[in-house]
């Protein structure tokens, strides 16, 4: 599904920061690992990738902004 995070597991220490960070329940730990799951309201906010202290989760998508600036 395009939108979601990657997660790079062998980077991932399963710290949870992206977790707790996360304000749409995008992601979540199962056991040793985290996963990024599909949400019906995602925000493209990248606070993910950049609380992750080990680089191990990307956000592929772009934020694209029209002429508008919306
Ligand atoms: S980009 Fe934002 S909304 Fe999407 S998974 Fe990361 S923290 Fe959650
Ligand atoms: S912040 Fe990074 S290292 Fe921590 S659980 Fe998320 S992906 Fe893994």
């Amino acid at each position: 599904m395009p939108g979601l995070p990657v997660i790079d597991q062998s980077k991932c220490n399963c710290c949870g920061l992206c977790v707790n960070i996360c304000t749409r329940g995008a992601l979540k730990i199962e056991g040793n690992t985290v996963k990024a799951v599909p949400v019906e309201d995602p925000d493209w906010c990248t606070m993910c990738e950049l609380v992750c202290p080990t680089g191990a989760i990307t956000c592929p998508f772009e934020i694209i902004i029209d002429e508008d600036g919306n």
